[in-house]
């Protein structure tokens, strides 16, 4: 089973870093189905494909972790070893992890530029024909061509197969094209080659929170994509739909403001997470704020809300994120006076930055996770020493909460990009070390149910500038 990516934008080699694969190598990487290899049939200035071929070992499938429904023979004779499937998908978030995720040490631009893309998969299955493949690609902004393979050349009689190629083209960012491959490809064969748990959930949001929301057959495609499983899908509908905030017009910054207007229906730990710490920073009587890592805004929209907060400076490392909280938050549609109040900044928390000194406060939720253990050290002088607000809230997850997530296998974090999940006890201990060694007082509150074991889902420290601080 093949994929190619070309581009003909020039350099065309380009390519190569933002797949983070060299052109002059074929490479293998073995997978739990079998091998995928990647190689560059054409690399020029001018023009450069990267093929991406899986090598799918039937029998590895079966006895692989595979949860393969079917008679014994489908066992092992179907079409997985040709057609692009959810292995594919698999080979995709392994192989091109980097690429997908958008991430590039030494070419930050270039992930971002969007480029001339052709992808081709060689046999896709689509159940439900060219018509599906252009309602599910074309108000992404692609054109798709496509051809439909008999079921056998030699027997015309036989009819048409579900087998198509297609060949997908549009101006956009390699990190892009990937995510919409990795969602689709499965989407469209209706079956997956493993058991989709609450993991796939969050899968598919990663992959498809910047698109999927705004796509007009969001339901069909988080339907197909979670398969056999009403009670994710519904979840899944729901998490999109609450990234679609509505905007915030004058007249409503007042609804926001009052409570039982939200209040009405259940809160999401999240939204209880960002109430908490909103609730400290009204008490603290900051006005200026900062939200570092500050993500797609949702603390954002609750500061804008409180007429206390004068100026709001939110700063992300994403690019991608601070565009989707831009568009969430509809800065280009605020009345001047609410636009006045916010910024958004790019930075990162691990490197001194000027525009941070001078604030009341900083929130920084669920942030820290997310940062390599050995870059804590940078972070703290970043916030403690250098920014210096008279008060910092910071949230993190609390691991010991994770078993009373039944969903969630045992041992395994919260999200794939956290890098550590404290228990109380290590947040605590690295708080008062922060605390002690930069010259502020530290408590700690629950955020959360809170179970009289292993306490409640996330945890919060609120670190205050201690009086005897004259800096
Ligand atoms: N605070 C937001 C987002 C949490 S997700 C919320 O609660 O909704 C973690 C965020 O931290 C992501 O947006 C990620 O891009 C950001 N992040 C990770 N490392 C960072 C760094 N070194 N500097 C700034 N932001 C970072």
């Amino acid at each position: 089973m093949l994929l190619t990516i070309s581009t003909d934008r020039q350099p065309a080699t380009d390519l190569g870093y933002l797949l983070h694969k060299h052109p002059d190598r074929c490479q293998t990487f073995d997978l739990s189905f079998g091998q995928a290899h990647v190689f560059y049939p054409e690399a020029t200035d001018v023009c450069c494909t990267a093929c991406l071929l899986l090598d799918v070992d039937p029998v590895g499938l079966v006895r692989g972790k595979g949860d393969w429904q079917g008679g014994s023979a489908d066992q092992y004779v179907n079409d997985r070893p040709y057609v692009a499937s959810s292995l594919m998908s698999v080979a995709i978030s392994q192989v091109f992890g980097s690429a997908l995720a958008g991430r590039s040490k030494d070419r930050a631009d270039l992930v971002e530029t969007p480029m001339p893309l052709t992808a081709k998969i060689d046999v896709l299955p689509v159940r439900g024909g060219e018509p599906l493949l252009k309602r599910f690609f074309e108000p992404l902004g692609y054109e798709v061509e496509s051809s439909h393979h008999p079921l056998d050349e030699q027997f015309p009689e036989w009819g048409e197969s579900v087998y198509y190629s297609v060949t997908l083209t549009k101006t956009t960012t390699v990190s892009e094209l990937l995510r919409h491959l990795y969602v689709l490809i499965p989407v469209f064969d209706h079956r997956k080659h493993y058991y989709v748990g609450q993991d796939e959930v969050e899968k598919l949001l990663t992959k498809a929170q910047t698109w999927l929301a705004d796509h007009p057959e969001r339901e069909l495609i988080t339907r197909r994509y979670l398969t056999k499983s009403p009670s994710l899908v519904r979840q899944a509908l729901a998490r999109l739909a609450e990234e679609e905030t509505p905007p915030i017009e004058e007249e409503n910054i007042a609804d926001l403001a009052n409570e039982s207007v939200v209040a009405k229906r259940e809160r999401s730990l999240h939204e209880q997470r960002i109430d908490a710490v909103v609730d400290v920073l009204k008490e603290a009587g900051a006005k200026r704020i900062l939200d570092l890592g500050c993500g797609e805004g949702k603390l954002l929209r609750q500061l804008l809300s409180e007429k206390q907060f004068t100026e709001i400076v939110g700063m992300d490392v994403s690019i991608r994120s601070l565009e989707i909280a831009h568009r969430r938050l509809r800065l280009d549609r605020l009345p001047e006076r609410q636009r006045e109040r916010i910024r958004l900044i790019h930075g990162s928390l691990t490197y001194r930055d000027e525009r941070l000194t001078g604030f009341d406060a900083a929130g920084i939720v669920e942030v820290i996770e997310h940062l390599d253990p050995q870059r804590l050290a940078a972070f703290e002088r970043v916030v403690f020493e250098q920014a210096r607000p008279t008060t910092v809230v910071l949230t993190t997850p609390n691991r010991e909460f994770n078993v009373m997530w039944e969903s969630l296998p045992a041992g395994t974090m919260r999200h794939g990009d956290h890098r550590f999940e404290w228990t109380r006890e290590e947040f605590e201990n690295w708080s008062n070390g922060v605390a002690a060694r930069f010259g502020y007082i530290v408590r700690f509150l629950p955020v959360g149910p809170e179970d009289a074991a292993v306490g409640s889902p996330s945890q919060m420290g609120i670190f205050e500038r201690s009086h005897y601080d004259n800096v």
